[in-house]
């Protein structure tokens, strides 16, 4: 079993249109574990770090003014692959690509209020972590991992 983990964030349109229940709810089906749960209304000095390696793209100042328009949810998953099938299960970038099954392929059609955010790669994850969770996370052990694990 992998300790792998992620960094999946509901952004202000998710929370707004109550779907929070409905992305976490996807996480714990598919046998994710929780680590780490928050709701905080950030502030554009968090967000620029969070998308630091976006600052030069002309979408950047609207990115900021969406993700600071209302709380998200930041939320830390572990389990095998989950990088990797956490940007599966969220859908391509913009919404209108994203495979129906998807969050973005269900929920959403514009790139700009996507719902959603997923680490890319296992080194994002661990710097969103650290930036979202300066506290650290819950390390546990979960009795259902024999269940979902072989
Ligand atoms: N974004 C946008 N316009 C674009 C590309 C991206 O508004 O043309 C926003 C969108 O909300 C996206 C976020 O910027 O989710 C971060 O972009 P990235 O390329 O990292 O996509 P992601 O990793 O979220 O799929
Ligand atoms: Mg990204």
């Amino acid at each position: 079993m992998s300790a792998e983990r992620t960094y999946i964030m509901v952004k202000p349109d998710g929370v707004e249109r109550g779907l929070v229940g409905e992305i976490i709810k996807r996480f714990e089906s598919r046998g994710f574990k929780l680590a780490a749960l928050k709701f905080v209304q950030a502030d554009k000095e968090l967000l620029s770090k969070h998308y630091a390696d976006l600052a030069t793209k002309p979408f950047f100042p609207g990115l900021l003014d969406y993700m600071t328009s209302g709380p998200v949810v930041g939320m830390v998953w572990e389990g095998k692959e989950v990088v990797k099938t956490g940007r599966k299960m969220l859908g391509a970038t913009n919404p209108l690509d994203s495979a129906p099954g998807t969050i973005r392929g269900d929920y959403c059609i514009d790139v700009g209020k996507n719902l959603c955010h997923g680490s890319d790669s296992v080194e994002s994850a661990d710097k969103e972590i650290s930036l979202w969770f300066p506290e650290g996370v819950v390390g546990w052990e979960r009795k259902l991992d024999a269940q979902i694990y072989e």
